[in-house]
């Protein structure tokens, strides 16, 4: 990914990181005929969090349980270390959490530079149901989390800590694309009926400024959702991601007719012209429509994006829009 985790690997860890990552497969988005029910996420750790969507929706939870039990895995875990616990600091070695949920009748809720909470997406969620409002953050983020019952804890982990005093070594801020194959979770859920919901959660972009604030959060950029078309998802470099309105693009593309590929490769090329002089850009899309065709489209090679249909949940490569 354009990010962070990036500068800090050795060539050594790089080897041992590919060398571990599960197979993927070709991309077949592109013929794959609609499925329902279906769950798609970003990246590799997708599949765990698609294997607890998944199974929410088995047990008769819904829709919106289903996607928020879903990326709380990758919230929980503290080696990927673009998520919730475990994410890599902003450069002042704060954790500092974006997320936000969606379901297809236009509900939405978001929480942003939320700090020492465990699962950000849980208090988007509330600010959803329990007020006025679509978007919280920071400081107010964190009093409504605390008033809601969340417990304030440590996210930093003693490993991201020490990868963050390595960095503060030299402090350059030169992300490089795909580098740990992990970002920002947004997953995205269509039900038998048609219905649709999506969830998207990250720790950002590792030694950010202080205060700064990603597209996953953003209703719109990160992920947007819509009943009478589709869903979108976001990852990758969010600044980027923010100037096109990213996931409301791809549902609206949708909306015009596009197929889900179509739509991403579209959002995918505009994307790219905006952004002329910048070789090491890395966004990935992905985008599902009401019948459950899917789309997935990395600007470089490297995106992965997991797929859970009644067939199985499985790893694949999205299309790279660059050679
Ligand atoms: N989109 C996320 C952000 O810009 C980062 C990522 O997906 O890697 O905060």
């Amino acid at each position: 990914m354009t990010n962070r985790r990036t500068f800090l690997q050795t060539a050594a860890g790089a080897v041992l990181a590919s060398a571990c990552q599960p197979t993927t497969q070709r991309d077949q988005s592109a013929q794959a005929p609609g499925q329902v029910p279906l769950i798609i996420s970003t990246w590799n750790h997708g599949l765990a969090a698609n294997a607890e969507a998944w199974a929410v929706l088995q047990k008769g939870g819904s829709l919106l349980d289903a996607v928020e039990a879903g990326v709380r895995i990758s919230e929980a875990d503290p080696k990927v270390d673009s998520v919730g616990y475990g994410g890599l600091p902003d450069r002042d070695g704060r954790v500092t959490l974006d997320a936000c949920l969606m379901t297809g009748d236009g509900r939405c809720g978001s929480v942003a530079a939320l700090e020492h909470i465990l699962h950000p997406i849980s208090v988007a969620r509330q600010v959803m149901e329990k007020t006025p409002h679509a978007m919280l953050v920071g400081e107010g983020a964190l009093r409504f989390a605390l008033a809601n019952g969340f417990a304030k804890q440590n996210l930093l982990t003693p490993e991201a800590e020490a990868t963050w005093r390595e960095w503060l070594k030299t402090a350059q801020y030169a992300p490089r694309p795909n580098a740990e194959n992990h970002d920002t979770i947004g997953l995205l859920a269509v039900a038998a009926s048609g219905q649709l919901a999506g969830a998207c959660t990250t720790s950002g972009l590792a030694y950010k400024m202080h205060g700064r604030v990603g597209d996953s959060p953003i209703i719109g950029a990160g992920l947007y959702v819509d009943n009478e078309v589709g869903a979108a998802t976001a990852t990758g470099l969010g600044e980027a991601i923010i100037r096109v309105v990213g996931s409301h693009a791809v549902v609206e593309a949708m909306r015009a007719g596009h197929s889900p590929q179509a739509a991403c490769r579209l959002v995918a090329e505009r994307l790219l012209k905006k952004n002329p002089n910048s070789p090491n850009l890395q966004v990935g899309f992905l985008a599902v429509d009401k019948d459950g065709r899917h789309g997935a489209i990395g600007l470089q090679k490297g995106f992965t994006y997991a797929l859970h249909t009644s067939a199985g949940n499985q790893l694949f490569d999205a299309e790279p829009l660059l050679p």
